[in-house]
């Protein structure tokens, strides 16, 4: 999609640092890391947010959750804890509309469920 930044890295028209990636899925680090560990799994097709994805294909959903985790053990190994994070919509703090999930490991996390203001 024309003007999505997502999309872009994607075509490779738009430069990343990719970590993996498969015929579904890209996997690149994030350009504003806000743990030492802050990647983003992101689809090939472009879906605007998590509500656009159709109920349809469930499985499409396991293969972007099982990615994260084998991209995260990879990185993080196998004791090491991580935090998975798909902001929706604007009021959630989602800034890229072209759904991706958010993977952020590397120091101790507070218990929180929001991903902004843990610098
Ligand atoms: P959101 O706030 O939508 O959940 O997450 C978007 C993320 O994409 C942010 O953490 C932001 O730092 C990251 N981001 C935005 N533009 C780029 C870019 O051009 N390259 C990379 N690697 N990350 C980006
Ligand atoms: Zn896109």
């Amino acid at each position: 999609m024309e003007n999505c930044i997502f999309c872009r890295i994607i075509e490779k028209t738009a430069p990343s640092e990719i970590i993996y990636e498969d015929e579904e899925f890209l996997v690149i680090r994030d350009i504003h890391p806000l743990t030492p560990l802050h990647l983003l799994v992101i689809p090939r097709r472009h879906f605007t947010s998590l509500n656009e994805l159709d109920e349809s294909d469930p499985a499409y959903v396991g293969r972007l959750i099982f990615t994260a985790r084998r991209i995260a053990s990879e990185q993080v190994g196998p004791k090491g804890g991580y935090r998975l994070v798909i902001n929706t919509g604007e009021t959630a703090g989602q800034s890229v509309f072209h759904l991706h999930l958010h993977i952020l490991s590397g120091r101790p996390l507070i218990s929180s469920l929001i991903t902004r203001g843990l610098r």
